[in-house]
């Protein structure tokens, strides 16, 4: 049978395991944090006579117990991975990767829903033909080959355990099972569980608030279709007895109240309150490693591999490199790690050899697979991000105590004697994800055949743990002054606490008399190269120039969830290059064609991985933004009469052994003279009329100073690519203002701009003496926003030295 064990409090939690728990109970769990957990926890209240495995574990042990089971049946994601992409380069090469990944990407996420191929062409509508047909030839070929995927598992058994003469029906008859801390039940688990329950109890534990909450399409009502629903309640986190210590640090600020909390104190669990673990996450706590740890623990020197063999392989003349030179290559690499004796290089070398094994797993799939192109690459090492340990727990030493660091799923069961810190910061991006990947007109198709996840259901367990979290009185949580204004989340969690008074008295004032990042300022700036961008960043603030100029840290992030603002600006940039390259006319077709195979053509080069099937919105927002560029462009075209359009043209200059040099996005040209225009994609990158003539944004200014511009200036200024309105451009001309399309040109008088140009020259020197001059970089921001983007702003001083 399948029962829901529902739990309103630990109390509840501990009694209902106790009720149910005899011998032979074993538990499971979503994954092996949990896992481990729930181990501890069980023996905590005396049920360590139940064991707990993952369900991934579990299934296997079922499987096995199969004596005719070929385990070579089953095929993990990476084998997976390098499996369709040998079908892909054999029968569908004409798909690009960027395609080739989408399907992957929809082909694996809907194996989660279904394992029948029936549906597919139905909730496939939305795609294109030949991203469509590679989805459903990876179907059939899972099916030919008798292959079983991660989901595939499941369905098969699902298919033996209602099969009463198979060995799975039988393994362990008088079992119970517990399944704790689940969130979320795939379609095919969903099956799973239902075949379990007809010969074996199976009790899924769900706090209640989410139990009662749950809607018709999520997992819950899928296990427990007679369930009692009630109206989904709001449940209100200031109703719980909050008993934790509440302290609110000024925003970004959380680091060093963080420490001051750890500082001799006993030894305590950290929760982040984020969804991933990244190494920057320990440079955030720990002052001395801040800078130095540069890369993600396994990832970061995975993409570093994977960026150096593919200049391999492209630079080659034949644009690919034999498998035996691979192998040489890695095998050379490896050997040179292990030679250098160092105990660090161990987790290089783990990678290495993860990569190596994927490299062979490949090898052996097709006789065919004998050549390795940058496509095959970039598989190879995308299977091998897959095997890669996953960072669930970091552990830490503070003060001579021992601890660890978690991630948010840290919160379920939580348990420190001396209490947890749970950090919230704006830092640390949401924490609820927007539920299915897919859109809308897909889950209208997929809702009737499989549970979807969804964001309520998801927030509604969160709020359960956290409200358990409050009440522990030696519990701290730390939340970061305005996270309200910047989280809905948060906003509904922690509004309830401001209303009952907390937090003002605790806040750590902003003012920090201590400069912490001054101790790694030991250069000066030396380079004799100069571009608008450098310049730039040291007006904007000169610890942060010193930091990622002079200091060069960078941080890498964790998973690319989306294109960056600047990923998208590059290609808009593309798209109106080719389009007035190719002279094309103006209409929807033509500049939805160069968005297609732009944004195909970045996302290859750069081995991005977007986690959400997210392109048709990010293709309809670079179609806009270049559309409006190009609209600007034709009119600025028309009111000159200009004959001559060019993109990304290279200056440089030499002054006094300094080179000046720098990249104009657009320069139009007729018989008379120029403009000089630079795209940026918000509005929040136009400065004001008076902001620009002050030179707070000086990059087309240092356009107009170093450019070799033998013909006048006609026109010169920013444009606006999300919003047209915001365009700033200035017309060189006697008086008054000048129409163009719907802009206004407002009007410089020569002799005004000649002397403009030469208040520039003469404050650019300036600026240029204090840079080389500079050996303290304060931290002084030009604005306060410019801290908002800030890497260092978690420990920064802040304008305050
Ligand atoms: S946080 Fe602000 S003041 Fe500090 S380095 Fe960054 S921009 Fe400068």
């Amino acid at each position: 049978m399948l029962y829901p064990a529902i739990f309103r409090d630990l109390v509840e939690l501990e009694q209902k395991i106790k009720t149910i728990s005899a011998k032979n109970v074993i538990g499971v769990c979503p994954g092996p944090a949990l896992a481990d957990k729930y181990r501890e926890y069980l023996q905590r209240i005396d049920c360590d006579s139940t064991d707990v495995v993952t369900v991934f574990k579990f299934a296997q042990n079922l499987l096995s117990c199969d004596p005719n089971f070929d385990s070579n049946q089953f095929c993990n994601k990476s084998r997976l991975l390098l499996s369709l992409a040998t079908l892909w380069k054999a029968h569908l090469s004409e798909l690009s990767l960027a395609d080739f990944q989408l399907a992957h990407k929809i082909f694996t996420d809907l194996r989660g829903h279904f394992l029948v191929p029936d549906f597919l062409e139905t909730v496939l509508a939305d795609f294109r033909p030949d991203v469509k047909r590679c989805v459903l030839y990876f179907w059939h070929f899972l099916q030919s080959a008798k292959i079983l995927d991660e989901h595939g598992v499941y369905g098969e058994l699902a298919h033996q355990l209602r099969t009463p003469a198979h060995p799975a029906y039988e393994y362990l008859p008088s079992q119970t099972y517990l399944f704790f801390g689940f969130r979320h039940f795939t379609g095919v688990q969903v099956d799973f569980l239902k075949s379990l329950a007809i010969k074996h109890d199976v009790h899924i534990f769900i706090p209640e608030p989410a139990y009662l909450s749950a809607r018709a399409t999520d997992w819950i009502t899928w296990l427990f279709p007679d369930r009692k629903t009630v109206p989904p309640v709001e449940r209100d986190i200031s109703s719980s007895a909050v008993q934790c210590q509440i302290i609110r640090p000024a925003y970004n600020r959380h680091s060093e109240l963080l420490i001051k909390q750890l500082a001799g104190g006993k030894a305590t669990n950290i929760i982040l309150a984020k969804n991933e673990l990244s190494s920057g996450d320990l440079c955030s706590i720990y002052h001395d490693n801040y800078f130095k740890l540069e890369s993600q623990f396994f990832s970061g020197i995975l993409e570093a591999l994977t960026k150096s063999v593919l200049a391999r392989i492209e630079s080659s003349r034949t644009g690919f490199l034999s498998v035996e030179a691979m192998h040489q290559y890695i095998d050379d690499e490896c050997r040179q790690k292990l030679a250098e004796k160092d105990f660090r290089n161990q987790r290089a070398i783990k990678v290495i050899l993860l990569v190596r094994a994927n490299l062979q797993v490949w090898q052996e799939l097709s006789a065919k697979n004998t050549k390795v192109d940058g496509d095959i690459w970039k598989m190879i090492c995308e299977a091998s991000q897959l095997d890669l340990p996953r960072n669930y727990l970091i552990p830490v030493a503070f003060s001579r105590h021992s601890s660890s660091i978690t991630s948010i799923s840290g919160l379920e069961l939580d348990h420190s004697p001396d209490g947890s810190i749970l950090v919230v910061s704006e830092q640390y991006g949401e924490i609820i994800s927007d539920g299915s990947a897919f859109s809308d007109s897909m889950l209208v198709n997929i809702a009737p055949l499989s549970p979807v996840k969804s964001a309520d259901l998801e927030k509604n367990f969160l709020k359960f743990w956290l409200d358990i979290f409050l009440s522990g009185e030696k519990n701290r949580l730390l939340y970061e002054e305005g996270i309200e204004e910047r989280s809905f989340f948060w906003k509904m969690i922690l509004g309830s606490l401001k209303q009952k008074g907390y937090g003002s008295e605790n806040r750590l004032c902003k003012k920090v008399p201590v400069d912490v990042l001054a101790r790694y300022i030991t250069q000066t700036y030396r380079q004799k190269k100069l571009t608008p961008s450098r310049m730039q960043n040291y007006c904007d603030c000169p610890r942060k120039f010193y930091f990622q100029e002079i200091h060069e840290c960078r941080l890498d992030k964790t998973t690319q969830l989306q294109l960056e603002s600047f990923e998208l600006g590059e290609i808009e940039h593309l798209v109106i290059k080719d389009f007035f390259e190719k002279n094309l006319e103006l209409n929807d077709d033509s500049v939805t064609r160069l968005v297609d195979l732009h944004l195909r053509e970045y996302l290859e080069k750069r081995i991005l991985k977007i986690k959400k099937i997210s392109l048709p919105e990010i293709q309809k927002e670079i179609f806009e933004y270049s559309m409006n560029g190009i609209k600007i462009l034709n009119d600025l075209i028309a009111l000159y009469h200009f004959t001559t359009v060019r993109f990304e043209i290279p200056f440089s200059e030499v002054v006094s052994a300094v080179e000046y040099k720098g990249r104009i996005d657009c320069i139009l040209e007729n018989e008379d003279g120029y403009a000089i225009l630079d795209f940026k994609r918000g509005a929040g990158s136009i400065p004001t009329l008076k902001a620009f003539d002050k030179f707070e944004k000086l990059q087309v200014w240092f356009y107009l100073a170093h450019a070799d511009i033998s013909k006048k200036i006609l026109c010169f200024g920013l444009i606006c690519l999300s919003e047209p309105d915001e365009t700033l451009l200035r017309s060189v001309m006697d008086v008054g203002t000048l129409e163009c399309g719907d802009l206004t040109l407002k009007g410089i008088p020569r002799e005004d701009y000649e002397r403009k140009l030469s208040e520039y020259r003469s404050y650019e020197e300036g600026l240029q003496q204090d840079l080389y001059a500079d050996d303290i970089f304060k931290a002084s921001p030009l604005k306060a926003q410019t801290c908002d983007f800030c890497d260092l702003s978690a420990l920064c001083s802040k304008g305050q030295i």
